[in-house]
């Protein structure tokens, strides 16, 4: 029996429902294969963690998942509390503690959803895209000087590495080559930005020359942003810096219907330490409580998860019992359905076991 060691975080708002969800999912799919088991570990950090304790995970937090196979993440953020508290606390702590530098984003438009894009075939949208997640425009670095007066200046300086270019460069390929179109869009500006944006097209055709099966092409990010509108169809793998894939997949998210199903992945490629699987969406504290969220984008999330741990039979049949599920109508409010989220659940669970 294969054994996998989760560590579950739910956090706060609507993580707390969505994953106890997942969990149910993951556990009828493991009953099901009998292949192997998930011993999962809960762990109650977040907001209401914060407020009782003054941290939003203990301090040796990181040391404790250390041993896990997979984090199994929900939500962060909370009304009271800023971002710098609540997400840097513990999401980005985790992130960068674990050096998860290779952020994934499936997108593609579910049986049974529409996506606002109206002229277009919901098929022409398959996408993943890469984010590079460690460094970049949101690497922290820059200043302000004359504070207050007219001639203030404020600078935020992107770094690029070679390290960290070629890492995500070749994570990119890695995974367009997985794929059956094995095609790849590496997104830059290097027109206007002519020294990291340079440095990032150097890279790919470097990369590019070991893996030769790979089409690859270059594209600006105000005309990606353009084409994902209007050619969705010539898309398939793309990669981008930290702040450009962070707007591409926004996009994304909506071209595919809705925040309530967008899942990520946030990998640590070299497996030298647990990598993260989320939903996209935050804490959403409108609906939290109320039953409603939508616990697809954490069932894709898990599905991932499961790929991570190498049992790749078991997120394909837990995709199926979703697709079925979507397309049978049983959709939260937010994707245009009456459904609870533990109806969704329920109907899941009931379509891994075969049981509809
Ligand atoms: P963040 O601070 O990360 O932006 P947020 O709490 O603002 O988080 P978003 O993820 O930005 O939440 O979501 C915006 C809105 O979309 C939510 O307030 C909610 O109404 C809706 N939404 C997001 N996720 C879901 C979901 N799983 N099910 C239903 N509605 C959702
Ligand atoms: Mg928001």
């Amino acid at each position: 029996m294969r054994r996998h060691r989760i560590a579950a975080i739910p956090a706060d708002g609507i993580g707390k429902e969505v994953i106890p969800a997942g969990l149910e999912v993951l556990r009828a799919l493991a009953e099901r294969d009998g292949g192997f088991a998930l011993d999962v570990e809960d762990f109650p950090w977040g907001s209401d963690y914060y407020r009782a304790t003054g941290r939003m995970m203990p301090e040796d937090g990181l040391e404790t998942l250390k041993g896990f196979d997979a984090i199994f993440f929900g939500a962060v953020g909370d009304k009271d509390l800023p971002d710098d508290i609540t997400l840097w606390g513990l999401r980005l702590k985790i992130c960068q503690g674990f050096d998860q530098y290779a952020n994934i984003r499936p997108t593609r438009v579910l049986p049974g959803l529409t996506s606002p894009l109206r002229a277009v075939n919901p098929g022409d949208i398959d996408w993943v895209i890469v984010r590079e997640n460690s460094e970049g425009e949101y690497a922290g670095h820059g200043g302000r000087a004359h504070r207050g007066h007219p001639e203030e200046i404020a600078t935020e300086t992107a770094i690029f590495t070679r390290v960290g270019v070629t890492r995500i460069m070749r994570t990119a390929f890695r995974i367009a080559a997985s794929r059956p179109r094995k095609l790849l869009t590496v997104v830059t500006k290097s027109n206007a930005q002519r020294h990291g944006m340079v440095f990032w097209d150097e890279i790919a055709a470097e990369v590019a020359r070991d893996f030769p099966d790979v089409t690859w092409d270059k594209e600006l990010v105000d005309a990606m942003a353009a084409r994902m509108v209007r050619k969705p169809g010539s898309i398939d793998t793309v990669v981008a810096t930290n702040l450009h894939a962070d707007i591409l997949s926004d996009l994304a998210g909506a071209v595919a219907g809705s925040l309530g199903v967008a899942p990520t992945a946030n990998l640590d490629p070299e497996r030298r330490h647990p990598s993260m699987f989320e939903p996209i969406h935050g804490s959403a504290f409108d609906i939290a409580g109320k039953g409603i969220a939508n616990p697809v984008a954490t069932f894709w999330t898990a599905a991932m998860m499961l790929e991570h741990l190498g049992e790749a039979p078991a997120a394909r049949r837990l995709m199926t019992a979703v697709e079925q599920v979507c397309a049978d109508g049983v959709l939260t409010a937010d994707v245009g359905g009456k459904a609870m989220t533990a109806e969704v659940t329920a109907a899941v669970v009931a379509a891994i076991k075969g049981a509809n």
